[in-house]
């Protein structure tokens, strides 16, 4: 009796120390391997995959990355300094990682960076190493003259590796290109305002392209978090097949 309450307290323990720590990556199973996903911060995540490393929008300082790999590809998504944060590119080791990115990003970063820079215009693709990358259109509505993100200029993006499609969407509002994917197995879905979309928005437009398993990111606003977990309840009241992934993107320890 004893000995099973010392178990108990055993496993308690260890999965409040579980609880406390930043989550550290999913796996996704491919055909031929297998996909790490890694939330860092805000829009920022790491991919591995046969040892090759993506970083997108590094955001947060060197910290955020401590213990993982450098980077072999960064992606950025757009110019604003949560995607293109200047200051965390310095601190880490970028000697080796081919940037892809759109025009006006590549633009804003001082020539030191990068052995390859490969700008993407809305729908070209490129591959390297392991995945095919495409850029996807990201913008907001109305399209107007003083739009915070403006057609054409970002780019979200989908990263085929092996037999999965990731997307990502960018900074982006309830658009018809985003609506319209097929196929993808991983989505991550920016939902803040007035920037992006409000979960109402992130539901619905998830409803209708139906990824396998979305994660919401890019959820702080000018009002603090998204309601995720509400979000995840629109989403699964009316289809319980897709996996809603909730994780802490706010949090660094
Ligand atoms: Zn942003």
């Amino acid at each position: 009796m004893q000995i099973k309450s010392i178990l108990i307290s055993i496993s308690l323990l260890i999965s409040s120390i579980g609880w406390a720590q930043k989550p550290t990556f999913d796996i996704i199973k491919t055909k031929n391997g297998t996909l790490q996903i890694q939330p860092i911060l805000h829009s920022s995540l790491v991919l591995t995959y046969n040892n090759t490393t993506i970083y997108v929008d590094p955001y947060g300082g060197a910290k955020m990355y401590k213990g993982i790999k450098a980077p072999d590809i960064i992606l950025i998504t757009d110019i604003h300094s949560d995607h293109l944060d200047l200051k965390t590119l310095d601190s880490i080791d970028t000697s080796k990682a081919i940037f892809i990115l759109p025009e006006e990003a590549a633009n804003k970063l001082p020539k030191k960076y990068g052995s390859e820079m490969v700008k993407l215009k809305n729908r070209q693709g490129v591959h390297r190493l392991d995945f095919f990358i495409t850029a996807i259109p990201m913008y907001n509505l109305p399209e107007d003259s003083n739009s915070r993100h403006p057609k054409g200029r970002g780019n979200g993006y989908i990263i085929t590796v092996d037999d999965k499609q990731i997307y990502i969407s960018g900074d982006t509002g309830d658009i018809q290109e985003m609506r319209m994917l097929q196929n993808i197995d991983v989505a991550f879905v920016c939902m803040n305002l007035p920037y992006t979309m409000d979960i109402n928005q992130a539901a619905s437009a998830v409803l209708e392209f139906q990824p396998k398993i979305v994660y919401p990111f890019h959820y702080r606003g000018q009002d603090g978090l998204s309601d995720i977990e509400t979000f995840k309840k629109l989403v699964n009241s009316k289809n319980k097949t897709i996996e809603v992934r909730l994780r802490n993107w706010y949090t660094s320890n």
